[in-house]
């Protein structure tokens, strides 16, 4: 089978012929269909997860069961020994083996899969167009949920806030308008994403500097220095800071430090139960994003077009 390799960090990907995977004791194959590209396969790249060579990268992965039918991937596997993995959240294991990133993931035509619980059946969702929820989706979709029952308590005078309307930002904002009544206000640095951030739906979207008032969610998709201090300047009491941005920014925390009672969490992308809500929802609402797909032997090309910064939506491989 046809299959990309990292063979070594910071080097091109390679395309390789290999014999096809085998399905481990108790385990699973699939036939990928489509895979898409995330942000975390250039950093595979360079080499932040100190991942085994060579790996087959690739953790947005729809693809057909033979049992199943079309299915879409749950990537982040975790060792399913730990009291973490006992209660769902494999995604946080401390010894994960996440596909992708860690094992062979599916940058390729065929993978193998350890467990069955891990391929979601996609229903008639297109399975090229539905590749990106699985990472990218899916972690928005666990971060607005992390300020749900803050929103509910507050009901229609809740006021929610997403910082950065990239691609997660954008899942993030139609997730909060379509689940809570909260008046949905943006903020983010380009005057485009501030005009996509209104046309999905949010109620206000602003240039830094420009907020008002305080906010009982604040979902943080950029987690920088910048946008860590605005969100504890303007998050409400009893209000909650959820951060998934990954820049690495720090903000002082204690009593007096920020609001009374005001909550800071991280997220990190989700649950197997919630990949399967998620898939439930993408059946009953319509979510904008637009996807670019490409051939899976032009992953090298795909990583490049990521990394110059010239992709506007989510770019799918297909097999
Ligand atoms: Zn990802
Ligand atoms: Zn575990």
């Amino acid at each position: 089978m046809k299959a990309i390799e990292l063979q070594e960090y910071d080097h091109p990907l390679v395309v390789v012929d290999r014999p096809p995977p085998v399905a481990g004791n108790g385990g699973h194959l699939i036939d990928v269909t489509a895979c898409g590209v995330c942000h975390s396969d250039i950093h595979v790249v360079d080499g932040q997860f100190s991942s085994p060579l060579p790996l087959v990268p690739g953790h947005e992965v729809t693809g057909v069961h033979q049992a199943l039918g079309p299915v879409m991937l749950y990537a982040p596997w975790g060792c399913r020994n730990c009291w973490i993995c006992d209660t769902g959240h494999e995604m946080i294991c401390p010894d994960a083996a996440e596909a992708g990133l860690f094992v062979d993931g599916g940058y390729a035509e065929q993978m193998s899969v350890p467990h069955l619980e891990y391929l979601q059946p996609l229903g008639d969702l297109d399975p090229v167009r539905s590749a990106p929820l699985a990472c990218g989706g899916l972690t928005a979709f666990r971060a607005t949920r992390q300020a749900a029952e803050v929103l509910h308590r507050r009901g229609s005078k809740a006021r929610a806030l997403v910082i950065g309307a990239g691609g997660l930002g954008q899942f993030g904002i139609q997730f909060l308008r379509l689940t809570s009544d909260a008046e949905v206000w943006v903020v983010d640095q380009s005057p485009q994403k501030r005009e996509k951030a209104l046309e999905l739906g949010a109620d206000r979207a602003v240039g830094p500097g420009e907020l008002d008032g305080t906010f009982d969610a604040i979902v943080d998709f950029v987690g920088a220095e910048p946008t860590l201090e605005s969100a504890a300047q303007h998050v409400s009491r009893r209000g909650i800071v959820v951060v998934v941005g990954l820049y690495g920014g720090q903000v002082p925390f204690g009593v007096g430090a920020v609001p009374p009672e005001a909550q800071f969490m991280s997220s990190f992308w989700g649950t197997v139960a919630e990949l399967g809500e998620l898939i439930r929802f993408a059946h009953t609402h319509s979510l904008e994003y637009t996807v670019e797909t490409m051939p899976l032997a032009e992953a090298e090309q795909a990583h490049q077009k990521l990394r110059s910064g010239l992709v506007t939506g989510r770019i799918v491989l297909v097999t």
